[in-house]
């Protein structure tokens, strides 16, 4: 037992000593990343189920490594804002999003994730401010994304929420349901759009706990005024359930795929309406 014990610890020490070098050697990379331009950002359609044509974008940022190719954003975002580059590689997505908003001939919208590190320091609506600006982006062409943790970093977000709203930027409430959920957040602040977390639509048509969960945003949506986007549909079966229950906006794998070049209509499968 002894012998067994003493192997478990240094198993457990070594893969404690390999993940904080893996985590260190990340921080460079990103940072390296960063000068090298190795990040870029993909864009998922965004459709509005009354007419079932597009209304705008999500951007996701993606990083492709030399030697790990593609890493997803699950596996540096969370580093990034632990180590403090979020702000230096979220800036750069606010940049680079406005910049390719304003040459697509549509003019559909795009939708930008901000982590709450992002709202820890009281500059985000200048460095918003300026990359509307540099770009020549009309404000309302641009919404933030923002999850429910953004409240925890105190009294100055929902100064800066009210900053950006002013400057006429979409607020939407992402993730809605999975965080530190609490429903005085949507009545004290106004959002643009709640998010329903692909999480709640991916088994709502198998599980009745997912489905009224669903319906109850819905519907909290539609007392409060706010449009609600159903995110990770994948089946024409969740799109019908969605349309039924007048949820407006839908966005996933069945209406479009992320990509680097924007999609001009949703998947011909979703066009042949019902
Ligand atoms: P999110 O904001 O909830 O973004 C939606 C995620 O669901 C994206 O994952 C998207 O590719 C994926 N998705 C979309 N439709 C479907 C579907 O039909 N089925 C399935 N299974 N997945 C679908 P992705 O791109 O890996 O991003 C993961 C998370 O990383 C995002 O979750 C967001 O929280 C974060 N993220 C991405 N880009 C940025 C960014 O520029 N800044 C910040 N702060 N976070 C970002
Ligand atoms: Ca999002
Ligand atoms: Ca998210
Ligand atoms: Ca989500």
């Amino acid at each position: 037992a002894k012998q067994s014990g003493r192997g478990n610890f240094r198993e457990y020490d070594s893969s404690f000593d390999s993940s904080i070098q893996d985590r260190i050697r990340l921080e460079r990379e990103i940072q390296l990343g960063l000068e090298r331009n190795e990040f870029f950002l993909e864009y998922q359609p965004i459709m509005s189920t009354h007419d079932r044509t597009l209304v705008g974008y999500e951007a996701l940022v993606r990083w492709q490594h030399p030697e790990r190719g593609r890493v997803p954003p699950d596996q540096f975002i969370g580093i990034a804002e632990e180590c403090g580059l979020i702000a230096q590689l979220g800036g750069w997505v606010l940049r680079r999003a406005c910049r390719d908003a304003v040459s697509w001939k549509n003019g559909l919208n795009v939708s930008v994730n901000v982590s709450p590190i992002q709202f820890t320091t009281s500059d985000l609506p200048d460095v918003i401010k300026s990359a509307l600006d540099d770009a020549g982006l009309e404000p309302n062409r641009l919404s933030i994304e923002i999850t429910e943790s953004t409240f925890l970093v105190g009294k100055q977000a929902i100064q800066i929420l009210k900053a950006l709203r002013a400057l006429g930027v979409g607020i939407v409430m992402d993730d809605f349901g999975t965080g530190y959920s609490s429903l005085s957040h949507l009545r004290d602040f106004q959002f643009d759009k709640v998010k329903i977390d692909r999480s709640f639509i991916w088994d709502m048509i198998n599980r009745p706990h997912s489905a009224a969960i669903v319906d109850a945003i819905l519907s909290l949506g539609h007392g409060l005024g706010v449009d609600i986007v159903a995110e990770g549909i994948e089946t024409a079966e969740q799109l019908a359930y969605l349309e039924q229950r007048s949820c407006s906006l839908v966005q996933g794998y069945f209406i479009g795929r992320p990509s680097q070049t924007i999609a001009e209509r949703p998947r011909t499968e979703v066009m042949e309406a019902p």
